[in-house]
C-alpha cells in the first residue's frame, strides 16, 4: 500500500482522500482547526450548525450533489429560486429581467446594454476567446462606459478587491453566466456540516486517518522528494514519512512550511496574492429583507446573504454580512468593534431590523487573487517535486471557485497519483 499524506480538510483534501482510499491507499489527512469542510465549515449556534462564510449549492454543482446523494442528504433539499438585489444609498433595487427595467439610476439605453449582455450570459458558455482581455476595455465595449462604472465595477471590486483592469474579462464573463443570480439555489435542511461529517466518518471507516486540530508546520524536500511531514496535535510536534503528498492548503501557508522548494517554482507561487475576508453571521428577529443575495456597493460591507431565504429552520433569521478584501485595519478591529460598524450600517438600509446575536469570522486566504496574471502563475495539480501535488482553487482557474470545483479537483488529483502509482 502507498502512504499519502493530504495537507488540508476542505473539499479538495477529502475529495483526494475519497478516491484514494477507495483505491485501497493508505490515506492521513492533516487538518489545522477543529471541524473539517475547510472554508465551507460550520459553527454551532443554539444547538444548530451554520456555516462560517454563506455558502449554498447550485443545481450544476454536480459532484457536490452526487456527494449529498451518497450520504443520503439528497432527500432532504432545500431548493430555492432566490431574489437578488443591489444596494447603494440605503436602497435595495431588485435585479430580474422586469424589475431593471424600471432602475431609475440608468437610461434607456444602458438598461438595454445591461439586458443583452446578461441574455448573452445566459445562452454563450464558453468566454475563452476573452483570454488575455481585461475586465474594464471589455465591458466599456460590451455595455458602455455608464453601466460599466456603476455597476460592474463597484460590484466586482466587493468581490474580488482589485480594480476592473487588473479582472480578467474571460472570468468575469464566466461568473456573470453562472446561475447564482437566476437559478435555484440549493442547502441541505439538516445543514451543510452533515455534508463534511458523513463524509469524514466515511473515510474513517474506509481506514483513513484524519488528524483534525494537526497543522503541518513543516514539509520536507530532499533529493527532488517530499519527505517527512511535521505536525502539531495534541501531544505535541510529531514526524511522519509519505510516498505521496496532496497539499490543498492555501499557497502562503504551504510555501512557509516547504523546505527545499526549487527556487524557480518557489518565486512562481510567491507572485500569487490571496484575498482576505471577514464574515458575520446574524441572528435576527425578523428577516432582514426577501432578497436571498445583495451586493453592496456603499458600506464597509460588501455582501448581504439571507440564509434565511434558503433555509428558515432556526429559532431567528439568518443572514450573513460578509466583506472581501476588507481595509487593511479591519483586521486589527475586534469582533465587537467589526461588529458594530457592519450593523449599524445595515440598519441605515434595513432600519427595523433587530439584531439577536453576531459571530464574526475571518480568512487570511479566502481565495487566490484570480487577477489577468493569475493564468501565467497559476500551478499544476503535478509539482516539478516528483511525489508533491496540488489540489484545490488555486490549480482551477477560471473554473468558478467553489465546494464542486474543489471537490473535482480532488478527484482529479488522486487520479494522477493513482496512475503513477500502476505505472
Ligand atoms: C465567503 C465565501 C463564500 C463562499 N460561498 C460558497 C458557496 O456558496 N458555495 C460554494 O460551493 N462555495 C463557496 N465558497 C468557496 C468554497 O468554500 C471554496 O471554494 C472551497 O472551500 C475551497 O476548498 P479547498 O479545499 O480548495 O480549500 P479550503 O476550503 O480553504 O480548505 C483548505 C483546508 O486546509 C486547512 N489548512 C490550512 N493550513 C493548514 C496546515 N498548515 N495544515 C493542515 N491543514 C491546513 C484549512 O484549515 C482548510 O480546512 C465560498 C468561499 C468564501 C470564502
Amino acid at each position: 500500500m502507498t502512504k499519502i499524506a493530504i495537507i488540508g480538510g476542505g473539499p479538495a483534501g477529502l475529495g483526494a482522500a475519497k478516491k484514494l482510499i477507495e483505491a485501497g491507499q493508505q490515506v492521513t489527512l492533516f487538518e489545522a482547526s477543529d471541524e473539517l469542510g475547510g472554508l465551507a465549515r460550520s459553527f454551532e449556534k443554539d444547538g444548530f450548525r451554520i456555516p462560517i462564510f454563506y455558502h449554498h449549492i447550485l443545481q450544476f454543482d454536480f459532484a457536490t450533489r452526487a456527494l449529498m446523494k451518497e450520504f443520503n442528504l439528497m432527500d432532504d433539499l432545500a431548493h430555492k429560486k432566490i431574489k437578488m438585489g443591489i444596494s447603494f444609498d440605503n436602497k435595495v433595487y431588485e435585479i430580474s429581467k422586469i424589475k431593471t427595467l424600471f432602475w431609475n439610476f440608468l437610461s434607456l439605453n444602458d438598461k438595454w446594454k445591461f439586458a443583452r449582455l446578461y441574455l448573452k450570459s445566459k445562452i454563450k458558455k464558453d468566454w475563452t476567446d476573452l483570454e488575455g482581455r481585461n475586465a474594464h476595455d471589455w465591458l466599456g465595449q460590451a455595455v458602455g462606459i455608464n453601466v460599466r462604472d456603476k455597476i460592474f465595477a463597484p460590484l466586482m471590486y466587493v468581490k474580488y478587491g482589485i480594480p476592473l483592469n487588473m479582472i480578467s474579462a474571460a472570468e468575469l464573463a464566466m461568473r456573470l453566466g453562472n446561475e447564482e443570480a437566476t437559478g435555484e439555489l440549493i442547502y441541505p435542511k439538516e445543514g451543510l456540516h452533515e455534508l463534511y461529517k458523513r463524509l469524514g466518518s466515511y473515510l474513517e471507516r474506509k481506514g483513513a486517518d484524519i488528524k483534525l486540530n494537526s497543522p503541518v508546520i513543516k514539509v520536507n524536500i530532499k533529493d527532488g522528494k517530499a519527505g517527512a511531514i511535521f505536525y502539531n496535535d495534541r501531544n505535541g510536534s510529531a514526524i511522519e514519512t509519505f510516498d505521496f503528498v496532496i497539499n490543498t492548503s492555501p499557497l502562503p501557508v504551504f510555501l512557509r512550511a516547504a523546505h527545499g522548494l526549487p527556487e524557480e517554482f518557489r518565486s512562481q507561487l510567491e507572485q500569487i496574492k490571496y484575498c482576505k475576508g471577514i464574515c458575520i453571521t446574524a441572528g435576527f428577529e425578523k428577516p432582514v429583507s426577501k432578497y436571498y443575495w445583495t451586493n453592496v456597493f456603499d458600506k464597509p460591507f460588501g455582501i448581504t446573504v439571507e440564509h434565511t431565504n434558503l433555509c428558515d429552520i432556526y429559532p431567528w433569521k439568518a443572514c450573513w454580512v460578509s466583506r472581501y478584501a476588507p481595509p487593511e485595519d479591519y483586521f486589527a478591529l475586534s469582533d465587537e468593534q467589526i461588529s458594530e460598524i457592519f450593523m449599524s450600517e445595515l440598519k441605515k438600509i434595513h432600519s427595523h431590523i433587530k439584531v439577536l446575536w453576531t459571530k464574526v469570522s475571518r480568512s487570511a486566504f479566502t481565495s487566490p487573487v484570480y487577477d489577468i496574471n493569475y493564468i501565467k502563475q497559476m500551478p499544476e495539480c503535478g509539482t516539478p517535486i516528483k511525489n508533491l501535488f496540488f489540489a484545490g482553487i488555486a490549480i482551477t482557474y477560471p473554473k468558478l471557485r467553489s465546494q464542486n470545483t474543489a471537490f473535482e479537483s480532488g478527484y482529479g488529483t488522486a487520479q494522477k497519483i493513482l496512475e503513477k502509482i500502476t505505472t
